[in-house]
């Protein structure tokens, strides 16, 4: 219970904004992306600064109480919200400084990818960013970062070049790879469970007009559509980094026909290079079927970075299940398609992803805490709806299409894709050897586990602590 002189203490050294359930903006600072979350904090700190972030930091442990992290509270198990503990809310902290002589960007812990690519557009720059522009720079650096260069110039957390990170013990602390290396190695993959980063220093790179878009096809002919996908990512350069959706287009009046409603198979993505190579290396796909639609044309990074956000608005209830794929089979297609046939909601999207077969590969397994650099392919089931009596028969859909695809399944998941899943699912997403040091380090971080709304990391018992 957090008594109100507390919080008038904190007020006395706090420059953000501090809310508690009887302030009018209270409900809209606890809401997340996914509408199924409905936490209470008792109290969210709106940090403007690394010293706010201190503060929130230093009370929240002096009081013993649960803490959450937010950056944009779009992670799917709504971490960013906890029941009765404080949320430290980096949304404020939106600072973007570019220096294109140096081809770096620094970013405070609040901003998402969108506003990055926008800020680095100007210069003919981008960061790898995530595969939508609403995605928190944070929570997605800290567990990996998948987007749409990624095939091109790696995971988000392979273009981190530093990071200002407050621990648990109040300290603020610079992560590189020549400072705290070992804390520099944990927050690459390890997502928030090593301290709470304020601001984040990236390697960006030379990305002018690219060719995006996707091409629609019917759902009912999605098992040859994606077979034909298959073909072309087996000698696509690594300049595309390309997926296959299967999805329902918006049933908006103002939508075009046929598209309007219809359950589909898209298959696009990004192409970074020449535009004109562009052209000649996606004619294939462009022109198999032929598509009810192909939307590919050139445009700039930062807005082939929004095309896909209007798949996934927030609002709805969600839940999702991922996994990395031991290949693409004509068995694992067959069962997506299958599966998304007797999907409950015309809301649920269904990925396929092709990240692997490039720079993300070329980094050595065991230079970050991030899991599993070996599989090119992964699936994430987006299972969304806008109705809560519906969750029971979405729930029950996303697992089973889940346990169907379990042979096609790799012993291996994406950190940042998984829901509910708890211990078990984060010795997946890190194998037995990256979570014994993940462990070990965390001991020496965060001892008493202060950080644990996340896909969590308990402490080794006896190491030592960060002083
Ligand atoms: C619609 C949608 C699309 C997505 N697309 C992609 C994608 O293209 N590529 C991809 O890789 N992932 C993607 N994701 C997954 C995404 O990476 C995770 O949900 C991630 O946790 C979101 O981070 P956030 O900062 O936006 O969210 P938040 O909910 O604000 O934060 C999530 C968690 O990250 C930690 N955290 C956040 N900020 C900090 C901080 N500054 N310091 C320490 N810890 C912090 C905390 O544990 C926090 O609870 C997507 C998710 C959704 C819902």
């Amino acid at each position: 219970m957090l008594s109100k002189s507390s919080i008038n203490g904190l007020k006395s050294r706090f420059h953000g904004e501090l809310l508690t359930p009887e302030d009018h903006a209270y409900d809209a600072a606890r809401t997340v992306f996914n509408a199924a979350i409905n936490r209470r904090p008792a109290l969210i700190a709106r940090c403007t600064s690394p010293e706010d972030v201190i503060a929130a930091v230093n009370l929240a442990r002096d009081e013993q109480l649960p803490i959450s992290v937010r950056c944009t509270g779009h992670n799917i198990a709504g971490f960013a919200v906890c029941d009765d503990g404080v949320v430290i809310d980096l949304s404020p902290m939106k600072t973007i400084s570019v220096d294109p002589d140096a081809r770096t960007v620094r970013v405070g812990g609040g901003a998402n990818w969108g506003e990055v690519n926008d800020a680095l557009q100007p210069f003919d720059l981008a960061a790898t960013g995530g595969f939508v522009s609403i995605t928190g720079v944070s929570g997605l650096t800290l567990g990996g970062g998948l987007g749409w260069l990624v095939r091109k110039h790696g995971l988000a957390l392979d273009n981190l070049l530093s990071a200002e990170v407050v621990l648990a013990n109040g300290r603020l602390v610079t992560a590189s790879a020549s400072e705290n290396e070992d804390l520099f190695w944990a927050i690459r993959g390890g997502g928030g469970n090593f301290g709470i980063v304020t601001s984040f220093e990236f390697r960006v790179h030379p990305v002018g007009a690219v060719l995006a878009g996707i091409v629609l096809h019917p759902a009912d002919a999605a098992a040859a559509a994606i077979r034909e996908w298959r073909t072309f990512e087996a000698t696509s350069p690594e300049a595309c980094t390309q997926g296959a959706l299967l999805f329902h287009f918006p049933d908006d009046p103002s939508g075009p026909e046929p598209l309007r409603g219809a359950a589909l198979c898209g298959l696009g993505g990004v192409y970074a290079g020449a535009i004109e190579e562009g052209e000649r290396v996606l004619r294939p796909l462009r022109d198999y079927g032929p598509p009810l639609a192909d939307t590919f044309e050139s445009m700039p990074y930062n807005v082939a970075q929004r095309m896909a956000d209007f798949l996934w608005p927030p609002g709805l209830h969600g839940y999702w299940k991922s996994s990395f794929l031991n290949g693409l089979s004509d068995g694992a297609i067959d069962t997506i398609v299958e599966y998304f046939a007797k999907v409950p909601s015309k809301r649920t999207v269904m990925v396929l992803e092709h990240n692997g077969d490039g720079a993300m590969d070329r980094v050595p397994e065991a230079a970050t805490a991030f899991g599993h650099r070996g599989w090119p392919y992964n699936l994430v089931v987006t299972s969304a709806w806008s109705d809560a009596a519906d969750t029971d028969k979405n729930v029950a859909w996303t697992r089973a299409c889940f346990e169907a695809l379990r042979p096609f399944s790799a012993p291996a998941a994406y950190v940042n894709y998984m829901d509910d899943e708890g211990a078990e699912g984060v010795r997946t997403a890190y194998g037995a050897t990256k979570l014994a040091r993940l462990m070990s380090l965390k001991a020496k971080y965060d001892p008493r586990n202060q950080f644990r709304m996340n896909q969590n990391i308990t402490p080794a018992a006896a190491a030592g602590t960060a002083g």
